[in-house]
């Protein structure tokens, strides 16, 4: 069922697919499976495959031949959390990602009306849409913690509810924070009888490994509940702290008390013997992580931040909020938060290590200093500083999204068979992760975007976030 799931997405790709046929010659390709690089190679792609990667490759007459000597081809990069869809933000995300070499994004949650919108409008021919895996609206507790989550409070509507997003065709279900205990496990067991993944966020009333055992597809972000998980003696001390809170005739120094206990525990980092029991069931479970680290690193503000040139493909009223909110952040919290940045390296690395898969993935959406499209390069360079090798990291963002989405034949990799979603850079990405920053061509869905291209695709991003508004921030 999950392969269908990912038929119907890669249908949706709406960069037409042209019947002529690429051949980019003397190419070092990048082996992402293998963990190699191969030197001269001939790609040859017709319409929207790739029908031939070697090195006595015929390059049939009529073929557009394009000359790799000293380029590197990686395959499309893949976003696995975005939210694309509020506030007509695709319009400057779809171009983004694309210029970016971004190919994939999988969608994680919006208002239902606004997702749905967004689906049809992409599966346009010439939307200029990347490949998208489409998640359900937030399935949330009531109330929700977003204006735009779905709220189910208990078993009854937690069935009903995956029966819709069913019907509606989505790919995906996404949790959330707030879901009661026996909804989750009801959007478990039912999602699992109806064959539609679900993944997202720990809900506060489970813990990371019984959301593996339930059968969750993939955590996101290295969220407290994680952090957690890797604190000795974690659940005594938060359950110390609930219990403070909530106790009668509460006495307000022994709240913050525990609460200062709490803190400076996870504040201490994650320590393996601690984190092994989750990453060890997640492992035996395939669950995967998402760490978006992107995210942690927006929150704490740096003056290279401030004034990154990418503020230009941002919203205005947007980037201004984000500017306030580091302006007023507090001393301590902003160490606290470089402690924490730290921490969930820590984690990242400690997950990775013990086998756990790591999937690349932003949360491009207003979240600070998050950028659409090369946020996924800002996501690599943070991987392989949380200690994975540039290698590993391109995985987490090729070859791993593909396995994830059960769709390692089409996708992921440069072989023939694969969909032609390949990214062309001027060097080596193995000597510097940062290198996948110098692109020199995008092939998406077997259209070769080139320089030019490429920068009108920058163009367009930057006059439609001129234009565009924002909301503003709709936690409840
Ligand atoms: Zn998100």
């Amino acid at each position: 069922m999950r392969i269908l799931a990912v038929f119907l997405a890669l249908l949706a790709c709406a960069a037409a697919p042209l019947n002529a046929q690429l051949a980019l010659t003397h190419a070092n390709v990048v082996d992402v499976e293998r963990g190699v690089v191969l030197t001269d190679r001939t790609v040859l792609i017709s319409g929207n495959r790739i029908t031939a990667v070697g090195t006595g490759v015929r390059v049939p007459a009529g073929a557009r031949v394009r000359d790799a000597r000293g380029k590197y081809v990686i395959p499309g990069l893949w976003d696995m959390h975005v939210h694309t869809s509020r506030e007509g933000r695709a319009l400057h995300f779809w171009p983004l990602f694309l210029a970016h070499g971004v190919t994939g994004v999988r969608e994680m949650g919006s208002y239902l009306d606004t997702l749905r919108h967004w689906r049809t409008v992409a599966r346009r021919p010439g939307s200029g849409a990347p490949r998208i895996v489409w998640s359900s609206p937030m399935l949330d507790g009531v109330p929700t913690s977003w204006v735009h989550g779905y709220g189910v409070p208990d078993s009854a509507r937690a069935r009903a509810a995956v029966d819709t997003m069913k019907r509606l065709g989505f790919d995906a279900l996404k949790v959330y924070d707030r879901l009661p205990r026996d909804a989750y496990l009801s959007i478990a067991a039912e999602a699992k009888r109806r064959g539609l993944p679900f993944a997202g966020h720990v809900p506060q009333a489970v813990t990371p490994i019984e959301a593996s055992d339930a059968g969750q597809r993939s955590i996101e972000h290295v969220t407290d509940a994680l952090h957690l998980a890797c604190t000795p003696r974690g659940a005594e001390l938060l359950d110390a702290f609930m219990k403070a809170r909530g106790s009668l005739g509460r006495d307000a120094d022994s709240t913050r008390a525990a609460l200062g206990r709490l803190r400076s525990a996870v504040g201490a980092g994650p320590v393996a013997g601690a984190c092994r029991p989750t990453f060890a069931r997640m492992v035996a479970n395939g669950t995967w992580l998402t760490p978006t680290l992107a995210v942690t690193r927006g929150q704490v503000p740096t003056d290279s931040l401030a004034a990154d040139p990418r503020l230009r493909f941002v919203p205005p009223s947007l980037a201004v909020r984000w500017r306030s909110g580091h302006a007023s952040a507090q001393p301590d919290d902003v160490e606290f938060g470089r402690r924490m940045e730290a921490n969930s390296w820590r984690l990242v690395s400690l997950a990775h290590r013990a086998g756990v898969g790591i999937l690349a993935g932003t949360d491009a959406s207003d979240e600070p200093y998050v950028f659409a499209g090369s946020g996924v390069h800002d996501e690599l360079a943070l991987l392989v500083r949380a200690g994975l090798s540039p290698m590993e990291a391109l995985r987490a963002a090729t070859l791993n999204p593909a396995r994830y989405l059960g769709a390692a034949d089409s996708l992921g990799t440069v072989a023939p068979g694969r969909l032609a979603d390949l990214v062309i850079l001027d060097a080596n990405p193995l000597a510097d992760i940062r290198n996948t920053t110098r692109i020199h061509a995008v092939v998406a869905n077997g259209r070769l975007m080139d320089a030019a291209e490429r920068a009108r695709l920058l163009a367009r991003a930057a006059a439609e976030a001129a234009r565009a508004g924002t909301a503003p921030p709709a936690r409840r």
